[in-house]
């Protein structure tokens, strides 16, 4: 549990957070430190100057002399901590007693560091921090002085630094014990606002691990952030893709369903008649020449129609597997000139026009083209009369560089209900379920397979007894 604690999105954002707060209050501090530091240290150091400059060169004069004027005005202008030594040339260090009662050890600085002074032209005076003897830090300002009645010597002023130190350390405490308490405000604080962040995407979580392939409609609501915005609209893209993917696999299991029971329904209706048949013919009918020659005949048809079924469904099978077509460039006028006798001897009392517009060429699988003309042709043949049927068969090349193959008939014509279907596996119209001659129901839907793997497009127009038009669009 805490190592999951450890592991979620809050923690490290909330962890993040908080050291960046950190890190800023910590440099935030070590800037204000040091800035004060200088600053004190400054203060103390022009402080301790101003002192040595009041009191001026002919005071000093008279105080390595123990003069006691000398020590009043020491007294009034200097404070009281404030410690004193002259420096000789030659780097002696000579401490002026003041106060007896509050004297601290004179700070000895390096003889190179007074030897600098001392140098003709340098400046006349040096401010910096020395080391106490008692170890602790103190300011130390030397100035140099020119009498004309004594040799060159320094004075050395130095105060402790103890008041500055205090300061320091008051305003570091105030400042960490009020970094904590904004450390401690921001947890809170961020805590608060990554839980209100965070819990709409919480919800998205919790919407989705309730999905499943039933509820794969449901979307999640939109969010008010742009960003969980985007994030709910591409799983929503996701699941409507899902739910697509899953209801073209529900349909294509059902096609394969239905397909099988309608194949397996379809091949029985033949069978049953031949053994029917069969049956008739071994119960005594063999023996009359009329009965024996009507069962035979109607064997033949059935034979004849089961043969027909089982190609037809071999070849959509084989066409289904199939991915790729032997495409040569075809001439579909020649195709269509080529197949005119057989047209005519199958129309047979049946008018039939062959209109070619225009000769297109396109890249197709010609044997194929020939099984669309001829299961179309086929159709106009069986579904109109035999004596005033007129079949119309016309070509041409229409905008967007398409070649257009119609057949047209003035037979009975597809019912509206019936219209939607036809180009479905095993469907048959109305008129021809009941017709004893009644067709597979798969002429139409190899067209179409055919016609789709050219990229084309087949479709019908038809009024009830008025006739029917079939027009194949195919890509040149
Ligand atoms: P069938 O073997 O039954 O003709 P098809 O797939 O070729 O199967 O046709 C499907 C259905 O479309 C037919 O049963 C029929 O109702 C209808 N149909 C097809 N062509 C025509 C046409 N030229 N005129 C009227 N109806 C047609």
């Amino acid at each position: 549990m805490a190592w999951k604690v450890l592991r979620s999105f809050r923690f490290k954002l909330l962890s993040g957070t908080l050291l960046l707060l950190s890190l800023l209050l910590i440099s935030m501090g070590l800037f204000e430190y040091t800035s004060m530091q200088r600053y004190l240290y400054h203060s103390a150091a022009t402080h301790l100057k101003d002192q040595v400059h009041a009191i001026g060169p002919q005071v000093w004069n008279q105080v390595s002399e123990d003069s006691t004027t000398a020590q009043s005005s020491l007294a009034k202008l200097l404070d009281h901590d404030v410690t004193l030594a002259l420096v000789s040339p030659d780097g002696t260090l000579q401490p002026i007693n003041r106060d007896e009662r509050h004297q601290r050890p004179v700070p000895t600085l390096t003889p190179g560091q007074y030897q600098v002074l001392f140098t003709p032209g340098s400046k006349p005076d040096w401010s910096g921090i020395a080391l106490g003897k008692d170890g602790r830090r103190e300011m130390v300002v030397l100035q140099r002085f020119n009498s004309p009645e004594k040799a060159v010597y320094l004075v050395q002023a130095s105060s402790s630094l103890k008041p500055a130190a205090d300061i320091l350390h008051e305003s570091l405490t105030t400042y960490g014990l009020g970094a904590l308490a904004t450390l401690l405000l921001g947890a809170i604080t961020f805590r608060f606002l990554i839980h209100r962040m965070l819990s709409p995407l919480s919800k998205m979580v919790q919407s989705l691990e309730k999905m499943d392939a039933g509820t794969l409609q449901n979307r999640l609501a939109p969010q008010e952030t742009d960003e969980l915005n985007r994030l709910a609209h591409s799983f929503n893209a996701l699941l409507a893709r899902l739910e697509t993917a899953f209801n073209r696999e529900k349909e294509a299991r059902e096609t394969l369903r239905r397909f099988v029971a309608d194949a397996s329904h379809e091949l029985r209706t033949p069978l049953t008649a031949l053994h029917g048949f069969l049956e008739v013919l071994l119960l005594g009918a063999v023996e009359n020449p009329e009965q024996r020659h009507f069962a035979l005949q109607s064997m033949h048809l059935e034979s004849e129609r089961l043969i027909k079924l089982v190609n037809d469904l071999l070849f959509l099978a084989r066409f289904d597997r199939q991915a790729t077509l032997t495409k040569e460039k075809t001439c579909l006028a020649d195709v269509l000139k080529e197949m005119e006798p057989e047209l005519y001897l199958l129309a047979k009392e049946r008018s039939v026009k062959l209109k070619i517009h225009d000769p297109g060429y396109l890249f197709c699988a010609r044997p194929h083209l020939k099984q669309v003309v001829l299961n179309l042709f086929q159709n106009a043949v069986h579904y109109t009369d035999p004596l005033t049927g007129k079949i119309e068969l016309s070509l041409a090349k229409s905008a967007g560089d398409l070649l257009v193959l119609e057949v047209r008939d003035n037979g009975c014509g597809i019912s509206a209900g019936d219209l939607p279907h036809v180009f479905e596996r095993f469907y048959r119209g109305e008129k021809s379920r009941n017709r004893k001659q009644g067709g597979t129901g798969l002429g139409l839907a190899i067209v179409k397979s055919i016609v789709e793997a050219h990229r084309g497009r087949v479709s019908v127009e038809s009024v009830l007894e008025q006739g029917a038009v079939f027009r194949v669009e195919l890509p040149i």
